[in-house]
């Protein structure tokens, strides 16, 4: 078996990994970068936030020309009736974009001189000698030995008792990302962030959408407010939610697929349909990495236990994004990863947690970040509340997006911003500025009285702000 010493191994190239070993290298620490799969970018950049927003975005697409164009005076002749969807060119755009990420990726390694090894990597402790054996497809083994390891090997979807994944009819989400043809019946296991996502992207193709979710609202970890109105929503636009709904089977037959699930009051209920995706959450991924074996705790859900500078039981292994606590988010991952890469150049790295925006990427989008109300009271906070509605403002009414809210939440004594939440359009560009607000420790008055360009749907952040001390503007 070959040998190289290194400063750093890192294991896993998705958000989390890739990142790392880029800051590693900048830092002037030998790095290299062990993936299991040909290309980089992991769950990300192969399966997950990339690949789907370009079908999100093409799908809106369609279905803004078959239903949003009209309101603007733009006459598409025949009607909806006249569009059609090309399902292989809708996929290969996608495809391609996802091609050039991962091939970003394998670009930036080159340039930063870090040594990218394909195959699967298993951590080896000998008496606090780190080292990292790489097994090949071939078979071979390929040992690097290491200063410090960081695992950053993500997850996989959870599974669910009685729905065995087929590939074909009953898909995680990586089979939902690129079905044959758009689905008849489409019916979605979980309605959390995939599930209503994917469900767009089906539903605005034709599909009829049925949500089936265990809990009594959707998009847990959601301001409770927010989730409510986005249920409203995209129940207008079709999809179907039934809560309460727990589901105990799925069996195929030919191309149909019947899901059982049993109702609040215990009651057994099916449903037919012609694809399901199951989407109840991702676990951690540690499968084959020899944790166990090299000393490497983990805690009860599977995760790598870390401390608050990243690193595991065993000094020297550190772990980040997905495989650790915290939320299953990108840019969470790259934030840890920056933070580890920068301890181990004898630096000090941090991840703020109160500040991580999260995105659903529905139409309109939902976005959040800080504290939600519910966790405000749970934790005996007092707080006020300032809200502003899309509808009052000039430029939604200009983008045709009237349908939105901004929430912000301020400490009632200090003022100081601790949650902000949106529904709306772009949603998800807005946070941004609520997030900094929060990072930097501002106060609802600072960010009400920074001007905002008119007119912008910024704007509206602006008079949530104002409203927190009952002054906004555009309010009758
Ligand atoms: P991953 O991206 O999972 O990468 C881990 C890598 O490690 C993988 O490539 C894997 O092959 C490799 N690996 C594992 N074990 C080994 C081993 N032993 N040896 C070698 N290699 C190994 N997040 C967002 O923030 N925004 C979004 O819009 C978004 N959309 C998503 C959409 C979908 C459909 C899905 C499934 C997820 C989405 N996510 C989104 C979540 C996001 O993808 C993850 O949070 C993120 O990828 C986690 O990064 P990571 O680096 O921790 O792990
Ligand atoms: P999730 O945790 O967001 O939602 C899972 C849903 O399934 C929950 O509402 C849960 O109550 C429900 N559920 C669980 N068991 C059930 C059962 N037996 N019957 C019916 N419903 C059941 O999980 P997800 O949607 O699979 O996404 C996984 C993670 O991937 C997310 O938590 C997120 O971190 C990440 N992700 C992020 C984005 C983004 O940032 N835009 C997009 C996709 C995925």
């Amino acid at each position: 078996m070959s040998e190289q010493r290194h400063d750093v191994v890192v294991i896993g190239s998705g958000p989390g990994g890739y990142v790392c070993a880029i800051r590693c290298a900048q830092l002037g620490l030998k790095t290299a970068c062990v993936e299991r799969y040909p290309t980089r970018g992991g769950t990300c950049l192969n399966v997950g936030c990339i690949p789907s927003k370009a079908l999100l975005e093409s799908s809106e697409r369609y279905h803004e020309a078959a239903h949003g164009l009209a309101a603007h005076g733009v006459v598409v002749e025949g009607g909806a009736g006249a569009l059609s969807v090309d399902l292989a060119a809708m996929m290969k755009r996608k495809d391609e974009i996802v091609s050039q990420l991962t091939g970003g990726v394998a670009s930036l390694f080159k340039a930063h001189d870090i040594e990218s090894v394909t195959g699967h990597g298993r951590i080896v402790n000998e008496d606090g000698a780190l080292s990292v054996v790489v097994e090949g497809e071939d078979g071979s083994e390929r040992r690097l030995e290491a200063d410090a390891v960081v695992i950053a090997t993500g997850s996989k979807p959870a599974a669910l008792r009685g729905v065995d994944f087929d590939g074909d009819r009953i898909v995680d989400s990586t089979g939902a990302l690129s079905f044959p043809e758009v689905p008849e019946h489409l019916v979605l296991i979980g309605a959390g962030v995939i599930g209503l996502e994917l469900g767009s992207v089906w539903g605005r193709l034709g599909a009829k959408v049925t949500v089936l979710e265990y809990l009594d609202r959707i998009l847990p970890g959601v301001d409770g407010e927010v989730a409510k109105q986005a249920k409203r929503i995209l129940g207008k636009q079709g999809m179907d939610f039934v809560l309460g709904a727990r589901v105990t089977g799925a069996s195929v037959d030919g191309d149909r697929v019947t899901v059982s699930w049993t109702d609040a009051k215990d009651e057994a209920h099916e449903i037919v349909a012609d694809r399901v995706l199951c989407a109840v959450g991702r676990r951690p991924y540690t499968q084959g990495l020899g944790c166990e074996e090299a000393g490497v705790g983990l805690d009860d859900r599977g995760r790598v236990e870390v401390d608050d500078a990243f690193q595991t039981s065993v000094p020297g292994v550190f772990a980040i994004g997905d495989v650790i606590r915290g939320p299953m988010l990108a840019h969470k991952a790259e934030d840890e990863g920056i933070a580890v890469a920068e301890i181990l150049a004898g630096g000090h790295g941090h991840v703020n947690y109160d500040a991580i925006p999260s995105i659903v990427y529905t139409h309109p989008e939902i976005a959040g970040v800080g504290e939600t109300e519910e966790a405000l009271k749970e934790a005996g906070v007092p707080y006020n509340r300032g809200r502003f509605r899309y509808g009052a403002n000039g430029r939604a009414l200009a983008l045709g997006e009237r349908d939105g809210l901004v929430k912000i939440l301020a400490h009632a004594e200090t003022d100081r911003i601790l949650g902000c939440h949106i529904i709306g359009a772009r949603a998800g560009d807005l946070i941004a500025e609520a997030g900094l607000a929060i990072e930097l420790g501002a106060s609802a008055e600072d960010v009400a009285r920074s001007c905002h360009a008119h007119p912008t749907l910024a704007e509206v952040l602006r008079e949530a702000a104002l409203d927190v001390a009952g002054r906004a503007i555009h309010r009758a």
